[in-house]
């Protein structure tokens, strides 16, 4: 069967063969305005390769893709060096943070119809299904390259959603809330999530469309379709060479693609009853990870030891290894034009700013 279990997964000690301290990637892609926007005021002033000025206020990041940026650029900014690090034996993870509405989905999947109608041509296709494309092609090319090695290469993907601090296996949503689980040889994983092995794109996107469509979508006053969820989308790249000497190598690295809920205050939904547990819930996560990013950022700048509160929240759990651990972090930080999204867009940016300030250590896992 194809289906494998997380908690079965092949696992080594993992010796150190290269590290390097990183910083996270901030980029902000900023969209364009949408049909209500178009005649209102638009508050970007000024956008540069790596700067933009908001009503007087100007930041730095290491990039800033303004309303013209395509999804290849977005690909070629972040996709194709993520790929790059993951064959190279590093965890490699991209969040998309900001208000709903800013184009987070759009910049992490591509826009639902572009998957839904299996368009792989489409200019319109997100970063995953690019990544994927890149990673399969990047790997045929390293077995030509190394033919005499006899370099096999095994991927296996799954998906889950983070709600309510609860976790769904998108694949197989009748499972329930699952747990998240952790031992000293395979770290933190989570318990019965279904992994499935992947050989080209058309299983990857299979896999994406099944798992988008599990997801839950919960209407709020502000927007009928604001994205309260968390999802991560999961590949474990394994590689195993073999030279003509007999000496085997085994690396194993991560990618991990994740969507982020709404980072909207919740006060301005006029939420109540259910939905406003669920938006404090909500708020754990992402709160908790705002929490994360500031000590972080400290810790990296006062080079002082600190308890990191990672388990104080599903999210901030699971994804330990790629806020300030053994991965490379890139955080794409979107943003709206409109004047109406003013605060929204200030507090995106604050956020990407002490973001910036993370140094990760990432270690090749190699053996
Ligand atoms: P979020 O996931 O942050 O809630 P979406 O990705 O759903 O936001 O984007 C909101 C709307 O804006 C969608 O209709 C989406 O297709 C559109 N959109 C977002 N970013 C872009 C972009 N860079 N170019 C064109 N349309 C975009």
């Amino acid at each position: 069967s194809l289906k494998r279990k997380l908690s079965n997964v092949f696992s080594v000690e993992s010796g150190v063969s290269g590290s390097s301290d990183t910083g996270v990637k901030v980029i902000v892609r900023m969209r364009p305005p949408n049909k209500n926007e178009e005649d209102g005021e638009v508050i970007v002033q000024k956008t540069s390769g790596d700067s933009l000025t908001i009503l007087g206020h100007s930041f730095t990041f290491d990039s800033v893709a303004d309303a013209t940026s395509t999804q290849d650029d977005i690909f070629h900014l972040v996709g194709a060096p993520l790929v790059e690090n993951c064959l190279a034996g590093f965890n490699s993870s991209v969040f998309a943070y900001g208000q709903t509405g800013s184009g987070k989905t759009y910049t992490i999947w591509g826009p639902a119809n572009a998957l839904l109608e299996d368009d792989l041509c489409s200019d319109q296709q997100g970063l995953t299904p690019r990544v994927f494309e890149r990673l399969f092609s990047r790997i045929s090319e390293e077995q030509n390259k190394h033919a005499d090695k006899q370099l096999m290469y095994q991927c296996r993907c799954s998906f889950l959603e983070i709600y309510n601090e609860q976790i769904t296996d998108l694949l197989d949503p009748a499972q329930g809330n699952l747990h998240i689980r952790e031992d000293i040889k395979t770290g933190v994983y989570v318990e019965n999530l279904t992994e499935e092995a992947v050989c080209n794109i058309k299983d990857v996107t299979r896999l994406l469309k099944k798992g988008l469509s599990n997801r839950r979508i919960g209407a709020t006053s502000i927007n009928m379709e604001s994205s309260r969820s968390h999802s991560v989308f999961t590949c474990v790249v394994e590689s195993r060479c073999k030279s003509m000497d007999g000496l085997s190598s085994f690396k194993t690295s991560r990618i991990n693609l994740v969507d982020l809920a709404g980072s909207e205050r919740q006060k301005l939904t006029g939420a109540a009853g259910e939905r406003l547990k669920e938006a404090g819930n909500i708020n754990r996560s992402l709160s908790q990870l705002g929490n994360l990013i500031n000590i972080l950022a400290e810790v990296s700048q006062n080079g002082k030891q600190r308890h990191i509160p990672y388990r104080d929240s599903k999210l901030t759990f699971l994804l330990q290894d790629s806020l300030g651990g053994n991965a490379k972090l890139a955080m794409i930080c979107a943003i709206s034009p409109a004047q109406s999204c003013k605060s929204e867009t200030f507090s995106t940016l604050r956020f990407a700013k002490r973001a910036k300030a993370i140094k990760n250590k990432a270690v090749v896992n190699e053996q």
